[in-house]
């Protein structure tokens, strides 16, 4: 298991359960993995599959994603495909042979495609071994996100019933994962939920006054990090990116009013780093697997916990430390309210109102971020500082507000306990607002008083006197502030109140801090990789993830051995791209004068420089005595194809064998020209399209010659 781990994904550990839930699906059984985003679910299945004889079927909902996951295991070297409705007919076809034809490890498709009764049989024409349903909570009414063609995966267990299924997900309650195990009729498998802290999140909450100015600032320093903007309003949303695209970001925009086509458009354009930041309503997020996403902002309040946890976490998949910040201000709540207020259904007002209560609680509370969320998802987080939420890194200071709390609590006498926050801070600050003076209230006692503290500053008094019991919020809709036995306390008895003191320079943004590498070799090796990422057609983090990249840029890897200790490099990656970045690197190092700080990491001896198994070294030693393949396999009384596997081992290992002398020019081309049109991955279409001129060893070979010189187009 861990040499798999190791030879593929380049992972030295697990992540927590990973290992558990693997030993089940290896034992073939049952399990249910629930699991936050950025758990490492996917590994769940994908090293099974390996291990497995057979085929294992992911069956995923968002079919968008499909091919990125296809290529980001193609490049770990692990054969899988994908087939859905993005695909020709002939596509499909060709796809359908390679399996039949066991050259495939795993296949995703789509819960549309396996139900059909035609794809069935298919299937039960050959040996799954494992059937991994993502996303499963998609099969259940009282998930958020519902999908009808899920609940036919009731079938999996009637048409195989020995095959085991693993359901993931990432957002089930309690009632949604038992409507999940009963749908797929999950018999008697464990259940394994993971932790839902995010440790390497960091919640902050910023209360919201001059947003577009506290925006800037905090992207001032991170123009290279991607990040999402969430906002409430299209409105919002493409006013804000057009504001960015002034001040030099690159932004775009995502709501449900684009058309499909430039939604698409503008999410792929995220996710191979053409631009840094998307601004989008809440629509955005389903479907998107990018791992470096550094900050997700929420401009405007969320609807709901849930919903924040959800778009928060999709900030920092990779396990690096990234930000969750969310501008608070009471009007945002008074918008959604409103918004509430329109709808029909007395249910729903009354389920909105209690999610809307519940964040705003989160928000105003000075209790650790961390501890209220888990809390809300059923989690006890006992620890006392968190270490990485604004509440527990910034502790708020307190003083002796007994002043303060007196101005108010009688301003909220004098106007008869029949107005509002904003009323009283009116007349605290002395506002020639009409209201105040056709009321009289200018001439009270209290109108005018409280010009040493600015409006926000008395809105959070005011809030933390309603939370502290001090004063009360009455009714609903428009509610007043009322008096009780504990302000006559402070107003009569002189009691002392202590409140929170109020912040002089209130949206300041610390600076990034110093994490320890170095980043211009990081933004180099950044660049780097984009390039072959573009030459490849797919997304940078499928060459390698920024965490390989910051501990490259962290201990400046000089070798094949050294490259090999950094994490995410499997032994494809290395023949793929380790010379091109050692390059980078060794130059690097060399410019700058910098000593490299070797990763003492342990790595199986097998992987560090394979000595070429002996059967491949006297392949290659008569091939050096200018035999032809055939010669070789006579010689030898091995079959050819053999042979021809390890030619194409050899070269693949860059060791100088010419291509040229086995497979004349004219043919050569024709195969790249082929392999180009369809794919590298399975060799049986490509021989077809070609006919019977063409062999599979030449074939076979020039692959091999192309890769090697990575002219990969798929
Ligand atoms: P999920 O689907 O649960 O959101 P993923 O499967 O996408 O999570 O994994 C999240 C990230 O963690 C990915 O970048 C993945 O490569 C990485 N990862 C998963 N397992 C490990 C591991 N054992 N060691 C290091 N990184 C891992
Ligand atoms: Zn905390």
């Amino acid at each position: 298991m861990y040499k798999t781990l190791q030879k593929y994904f380049g992972y030295t550990s697990f992540y927590p359960l990973q290992e558990d839930i693997i030993n089940e699906a290896l034992g073939q059984r049952d399990v249910f993995v629930l699991m936050p985003t950025g758990g490492g679910k996917s590994l769940c299945y994908q090293l099974p599959a390996l291990l497995l004889d057979g085929l294992t079927v992911v069956i995923s909902p968002l079919i968008a994603l499909m091919k990125d996951q296809v290529d980001g295991l193609l490049e770990n070297g692990i054969p899988a495909t994908f087939i859905n409705s993005s695909l020709s007919y002939n596509e499909i076809e060709a796809r359908r042979r390679s399996l039949s034809n066991k050259e495939t490890k795993i296949l995703y498709i789509s819960p549309e495609r396996l139900v059909m009764p035609e794809f069935l049989l298919f299937l039960q024409g050959l040996k799954v071994s494992l059937f991994a349903v993502d996303e499963s909570h998609c099969i259940s009414e009282w998930g958020h996100d519902f999908r009808p063609e899920y609940r036919q995966l009731k079938l999996l267990k009637e048409r195989f019933p020995r095959v085991p299924v693993m359901a993931l997900t990432a957002t089930a309650t309690p009632v949604v994962q038992a409507d999940i195990i009963t749908q797929l009729k999950l018999s008697g498998g464990k259940v394994f939920k993971a932790s839902f802290n995010r440790k390497n999140l960091y919640y902050q909450i910023k209360p919201k006054e001059n947003p577009y100015h506290q925006l800037l600032q905090y992207l001032d320093v991170r123009k290279k990090d991607s990040g999402i903007i969430y906002c409430q309003s299209r409105k919002t949303v493409e006013s804000l990116a057009s504001g960015l695209q002034t001040e030099g970001y690159r932004a775009l925009p995502y709501h449900a009013g684009l058309t499909a086509e430039v939604r698409t458009e503008n999410q792929e354009r995220f996710i191979r780093e053409d631009v840094e930041i998307i601004v989008a309503t809440i629509a955005f997020g389903m479907g998107i697997d990018k791992p470096n996403v550094r900050y997700v902002i929420h401009y405007d309040l969320p609807k709901s916990i849930e919903g924040y946890y959800q778009e928060t976490g999709r900030a920092g998949r990779d396990g690096l430390k990234s930000d969750c910040i969310l501008f608070f201000s009471y009007g945002d709540k008074r918008k959604i309210e409103y918004f509430i207020d329109q709808k029909e259904d007395e249910n729903e007002k009354q389920i909105a109102y209690k999610q809307l209560r519940e964040l705003v609680s989160y928000c105003e509370g000075n209790v650790c971020r961390r501890r209220l969320l888990l809390a809300y998802f059923g989690e006890i987080f006992d620890e006392s500082n968190c270490g990485s939420c604004d509440v527990c890194l910034e502790p708020k200071e307190r003083f002796d507000g007994t002043i303060a709390a007196q101005k108010i609590l009688s301003c909220v006498y004098r106007v008869g306990e029949r107005f509002g926050i904003n009323y009283v801070i009116d007349v605290l600050l002395g506002s020639k607002n009409q209201k105040v003076a056709q009321n009289q209230h200018d001439t009270t006692k209290t109108y005018g008083v409280g010009k040493e503290y600015r409006k926000s500053q008395w809105q959070a008094f005011i809030r933390e006197l309603i939370v502290l019991g001090y004063v009360r919020l009455d009714g609903d809709k428009y509610p007043v502030l009322k008096l009780n036995e504990k302000s006559r306390d402070v107003l009569l008895r002189n009691e002392i109140v202590f409140l929170t003191r109020p912040e002089e320079t209130p949206h300041i943004f610390k600076a990034e801090a110093g994490e320890d590498y170095d980043r211009t070799l990081f933004e180099q090796l950044r660049v780097l990789r984009k390039t072959m990422a573009d030459r490849e057609g797919v997304p940078p983090y499928v060459i390698f993830h920024d965490t390989s990249l910051k501990e490259m840029s962290t201990h400046y890897p000089q070798n094949v051995s050294d490259l090999l200790m950094i994490s995410g490099m499997g032994e494809r990656k290395l023949r793929r791209y380790g010379d091109a970045f050692l390059q980078e690197i060794v130059n690097y190092c060399k410019l700058h004068n910098i000593e490299p700080k070797p990763l003492l990491r342990k790595r199986p001896e097998s992987l560090i420089k394979q000595p070429k198994a002996s059967t491949v070294q006297t392949t290659l030693d008569l091939y050096k005595q200018c035999l032809t393949m055939h010669e070789i396999a006579k010689k030898r009384g091995l079959a050819l194809s053999t042979i021809s596997s390890h030619l194409e081992r050899l070269i693949l290992d860059g060791e100088d064998v010419s291509v040229d002398s086995m497979v004349e020019p004219e043919k050569q081309q024709r195969i790249m020209q082929t392999l180009k049109e369809m794919g590298m991955q399975t060799l049986t279409p490509i021989k077809e399209k070609l006919g019977d001129g063409y062999s599979y060893e030449e074939i076979r070979l020039v692959r091999a010659k192309m890769m090697r010189e990575g002219e990969k187009e798929m």
